[in-house]
């Protein structure tokens, strides 16, 4: 069975204090299941509070939001995989719509770093996504190919073990949701990507304004094997009923 994955993107929100604070609130409200894993993507210098905070959960994991893809270096204000892990990272978001149009990180610094997490062995979440002015021209697949086309050169075992999170630019924290058939779609292009390099299943998530109200309906597509939340995972009751969410019947 494959596991729904909801995924908390805190961005640059809550420090050590707050994250503990937030956790003890979650944890009374969110049980458990067997057929989910959520995580957390909390600041840096958060990693290790809420790692620590959550170490009784085994379905709760954590991950960072960004790492740089040296081991080490003069790199004044970057984290390693290794720094990250240690501090209880299992995982990190790579390409995050903000990284590529906030700090200008490119398709070929992704890949860099898609390689250096595989490397240190942890999960990479793959974050790609369209502008609307993209989309508008018909460009959606395209921008999502090209920026899936960073992962070349890995060979089918190495691209199993990436998550990828279809994140329109237009939908992350504006209030405006991709309908799930239009997730679908492009999930279901990313999916093809990954099955002609050999990668029979490949975890696809959605993101992008996701709130309690509209969670059942984008996990109810078949297409969509989670989610990745920004704003609404800041609070703890409504990240409790989203990682609570039950497709409709
Ligand atoms: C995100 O930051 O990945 C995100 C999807 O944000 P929001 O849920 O606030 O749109």
């Amino acid at each position: 069975m494959t596991k729904l994955m909801l995924a908390a993107n805190w961005k640059m929100h809550l420090g050590p204090e707050a994250a503990r604070g937030f956790l003890h609130a979650y944890l009374q409200r969110h049980r458990s299941a067997p057929d989910r894993e959520v995580w957390f993507f909390p600041s840096a210098v958060a990693l290790e509070a809420v790692a620590q905070a959550t170490r009784d959960r085994r379905d709760i994991r954590v991950g960072a939001q960004n790492v740089h893809w040296e081991a080490k270096g003069a790199f004044t204000g970057e984290l390693s995989v290794s720094m990250a892990a240690e501090a209880g990272a299992a995982a990190a978001l790579v390409g995050h719509s903000e990284r590529r149009h906030v700090f200008g990180e490119t398709d070929d610094e992704a890949g860099r770093k898609v390689r250096a997490v595989l490397t240190g062995g942890l999960t990479p979440m793959l974050c790609v996504g369209e502008r609307i002015e993209e989309r508008d021209a018909g460009q959606t697949l395209a921008v999502v190919a090209r920026q899936l086309a960073a992962l070349g050169g890995l060979d089918a075992a190495t691209l199993g073990r990436i998550v990828v999170a279809y994140e329109p630019v237009w939908a992350i924290g504006t209030g405006k949701t991709a309908t799930p058939a239009d997730a679908a779609e492009v999930h279901a292009a990313i999916r093809r990507w990954f099955a002609d390099r050999g990668v029979r299943s490949v975890r696809v998530l959605y993101g992008g304004s996701v709130k309690p109200e509209n969670a059942a309906e984008l996990v109810a597509e078949r297409e969509i094997d989670g989610l990745l939340v920004g704003g609404a995972s800041l609070d703890p009751a409504s990240w409790a009923a989203i990682t609570a969410v039950r497709a409709p019947d």
